[in-house]
């Protein structure tokens, strides 16, 4: 334990998202505030980014975000975790040093929980003259996008209604997309604002790749009857302002574009001299330890982990993050009292896909659901995640 030694370096956690905030109460909790934890993050809050895609809601609240966010304060009062807000500029593994953009601090041991950020492929135009709803600024920004097109749209020539092209076809681009088109923008807008057309492009990948057929099929129609068309096949070639351009040569003309299309390692965590995987993800062992580096832990969507139950990797999910934060904590605080370490094993407790206000679609333990219970469930799930993170218990999310 700390006191048995005469390193008094704390436990440093980088990122306060659903796997850093999780693991800092987590060893809080193993050790009974015997290590000492400091969470860093650019932000004070904790930002509910599973539920970003709430654009009709994000536009209506105009500066308020306080529905999608936990202060940090409040979640961390009465641990042993003190927060330090700061950007994370270097990480130093040979001197066990964090460089921050306001400081420096030195580590005994290190969760790296940086989450992801947004890959753009080298798609020429994309980063520039899309939005994303992957980070709180970044949702923000575009539910202020679209309430300006849609105040503006009453004056949209003959029968045109403004379009909103959303790229990618996994859950984030298929949760906005039905958003989106269910939103009643009149309400938010003025009485005189067009409904708006809006286009799903799901690139060279299938509709929902990866999910349950009974997902796939439900969220089909249910973007159908919202009035979503899907255009799959090809991916994006380049992106202007206003056009979304095709590798078939489609143009699609556009008054606003999202890119939902790929997440990747942070260029803090790419540099890092460890093993990458795909999108420079960290390799980490099964106890999610990085190899031949005791005590280094990474976390959530930063890593790269086999999956040895199911076969393939654990997904980038917040989920999963809060499932390998509590095995990552137990094991951080392991190496403290030079005990062994527990490998992580995973195990799903659902995929609940939200369809537009009152509408989802997923499984549950493989039952499936569907309709308002799945939409209820979600946001049960989700309100009680927040509560609980923010009183410092333990909570799960699907
Ligand atoms: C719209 C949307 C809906 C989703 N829905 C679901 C869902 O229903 N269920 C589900 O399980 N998952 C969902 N996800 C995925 C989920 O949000 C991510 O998998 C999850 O956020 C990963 O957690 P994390 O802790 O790894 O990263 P994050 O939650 O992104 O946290 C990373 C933290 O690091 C901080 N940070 C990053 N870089 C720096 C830096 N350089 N310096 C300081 N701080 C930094 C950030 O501010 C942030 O607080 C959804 C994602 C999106 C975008």
């Amino acid at each position: 334990m700390a006191g048995t030694t005469n390193d008094d370096r704390p436990a440093v956690v980088l990122g306060a998202g659903y796997a850093g905030l999780a693991l800092a109460q987590e060893v809080h909790r193993r050790s009974r505030g015997r290590v000492p934890v400091v969470l860093v993050d650019r932000n004070p809050v904790h930002v509910l980014r599973t539920e970003l895609y709430e654009v009709g809601k994000l536009a209506s609240t105009g500066e308020d975000t306080a529905p999608w966010v936990v202060p940090l304060a409040a979640a961390l009062e009465g641990t042993s975790a003190t927060f330090r807000q700061g950007t994370v500029q270097r990480i130093d593994l040979p001197t066990s040093t964090v460089t921050l953009d306001n400081g420096t601090l030195p580590f005994r041991s290190l969760a790296v929980c940086l989450g992801s950020v947004a890959a753009y492929y080298g798609v020429p135009g994309a980063a520039e003259h899309t939005h994303q709803v992957y980070r709180l600024s970044g949702a923000k920004r575009l539910a202020a996008a679209i309430l300006d097109v849609e105040r503006a749209s009453p004056q949209l020539s003959g029968e045109r209604r403004p379009r909103v092209v959303v790229v990618g076809g996994g859950s984030t681009g298929t949760e906005l997309a039905a958003e989106i088109a269910s939103t009643d923008w009149r309400a938010i807008a003025g009485p005189g604002a067009r409904a708006p057309d809006v286009v799903l492009v799901t690139g060279a990948l299938p509709f929902l790749a990866g999910f349950d057929r009974s997902i796939v099929d439900r969220a089909r129609r249910t973007l159908a009857r919202a009035g979503v068309g899907i255009v799959g096949g090809y991916n994006v070639a380049r992106v202007e302002p206003g056009r979304v351009a095709l590798e078939d040569g489609t143009v699609l003309a556009c008054d606003a574009a999202v890119w939902c299309a790929g997440l990747e390692a942070p260029a803090v965590v790419r540099e890092l001299p460890v093993r990458h995987g795909r999108a420079g993800r960290i390799v980490a062992n099964e106890t999610l330890e990085v190899p031949e580096h005791p005590g280094v832990f990474a976390v959530g969507d930063v890593v790269e982990l086999a999956d040895p139950v199911r076969g393939g990797l654990i997904p980038a999910t917040a989920q999963a993050a809060l499932a390998e934060a509590r095995i990552a904590a137990r094991n951080l605080v392991a190496r403290w009292r030079g005990r062994a370490l527990v490998p992580f094993r995973y195990r799903e407790q659902g995929v609940v896909v939200a369809l537009g206000p009152g509408r989802a679609a997923g499984t549950v333990r493989a039952v499936p659901i569907w309709g308002s219970p799945a939409a209820l469930l979600k946001r049960i799930v989700q309100r009680d995640y927040a509560r609980a993170t923010e009183h410092g218990e333990s909570p799960t999310l699907i």
